[in-house]
């Protein structure tokens, strides 16, 4: 009863003097991030903006999909603007005073696009009956168009805000200027801007030009004056070798070994525990799934040559991990060995996280 828990309360206060690990969380909405902060996180290493687009905001994204003009893809990017300055205000005011790390949108595109196969249904149908299906059938090209085979593999992340004129400026026009709101309430917000699923410094500098132009802008016109970092997750092979050239471009580094394993191992996030990886398990090949816990001598290498090759260009560099290994009690010992700064795992493992953060510290 509440012995255990004084005993629990005292092994972990006694384990944060200890760390020198600091834990963040992974965290979306103004609710998840209020019970992280009761459970001690430091800051939000993973906000997800997925969601922003979903819901009743589908029809939005949905006029983005079918713009054929700029001012089309503006007129719904307009849209959306408002709605996810809402999303950002309460999740800054939660955090008040901690960093917030904003992933930009990151979407396998097949989530965000309404199914083919029912759009093809919906049209088949109305030709049957001889009627004209319009708008559907407008939306089914469209669709198809975007079809990818490998979604994971395709028009994610970074590449996503190159190719969509606006979007990134978007969401980041809706983070500055909540920011601001709150600066002027005497409030002290701290919105960090990441940007998924980079591969090589060309695209961060692309990204890093917008972003920064669009800080500057609000900045401006709110008439007040703050700093914000931007940073990348290292996610890609590609982006961990090349990562003294991606460190001139970022103020910190998230390691996404969620990715990361997946494009290391080129196995599937989303099958491998359905697939053949079961059976890998079952014949004891392998004692635990990558996905679980650090595979050290591949993923791993990679988070360890990334965190050297960045900080060679930028001593300074922030490094944090924000896969699911950030939760992991092997992989956090394997996490301070390497030196990262912080690990964030989702709201529920911070107390495990925090213990083992102080237990990798002593041994
Ligand atoms: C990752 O790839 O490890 C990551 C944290 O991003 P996501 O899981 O959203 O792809
Ligand atoms: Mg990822």
């Amino acid at each position: 009863g509440d012995e255990l828990v004084a005993a629990v309360h005292r092994l972990i206060t006694h384990a944060d003097e200890t760390r020198r690990l600091d834990v963040w969380t992974n965290a979306d909405t103004a609710d998840d991030a209020a019970r992280a902060r009761r459970f001690g996180a430091q800051g939000i290493g993973l906000c997800r903006t997925e969601h922003m687009f979903l819901g009743e905001r589908r029809e939005a994204v949905e006029r983005l999909i079918l713009a054929e003009t700029e001012e089309e893809c503006e007129a719904a990017l307009a849209e959306l603007e408002p709605l996810q300055r809402g999303d950002f205000l309460e999740l800054l005011e939660a955090m008040d005073g901690l960093p917030v790390t904003i992933r930009l949108i990151d979407p396998p595109l097949h989530e965000f696009l309404p199914s083919m196969e029912d759009l093809a249904v919906k049209v088949a149908l109305a030709k049957e009956r001889g009627e004209d299906p319009g708008h559907d059938a407008t939306l089914l090209a469209a669709v198809e168009r975007l079809h990818e085979q490998n979604p994971m593999l395709g028009l994610r992340g970074v590449r996503l805000g190159l190719v969509i004129p606006g979007l990134f400026a978007m969401q980041v026009r809706a983070i500055a200027s909540a920011a601001a709101e709150l600066r002027k309430q005497g409030k002290d917000p701290r919105p960090e801007i990441m940007i998924p699923l980079v591969g090589a410094v060309q695209e961060l500098q692309l990204a890093r030009d917008e972003v920064e132009g669009v800080l500057n802008d609000v900045a401006s016109s709110e008439g007040v004056e703050w700093k914000t970092p931007i940073g990348t997750m290292i996610e890609l092979p590609r982006a961990a070798i090349t990562a003294d050239q991606i460190a001139e471009a970022a103020e910190f580094f998230s390691f996404g070994t969620n990715d990361l394993t997946q494009t290391t191992w080129g196995f599937s996030r989303d099958d491998v525990e359905g697939s053949f990886f079961s059976k890998y398990l079952e014949k004891g090949i392998f004692a635990v799934s990558p996905f679980e816990s650090i595979d050290r001598e591949g993923v791993g290498a990679l988070v360890r040559l990334g965190a050297e090759r960045g900080r060679s260009t930028r001593p300074e560099l922030k490094l944090g991990i924000c896969g699911e290994h950030g939760g992991d009690p092997d992989s956090i010992h394997f996490f301070h060995e390497v030196g990262l700064d912080y690990v964030s795992c989702s709201p529920f493992r911070i107390p495990v996280a925090r213990l083992e953060a102080g237990r990798a510290a002593l041994s």
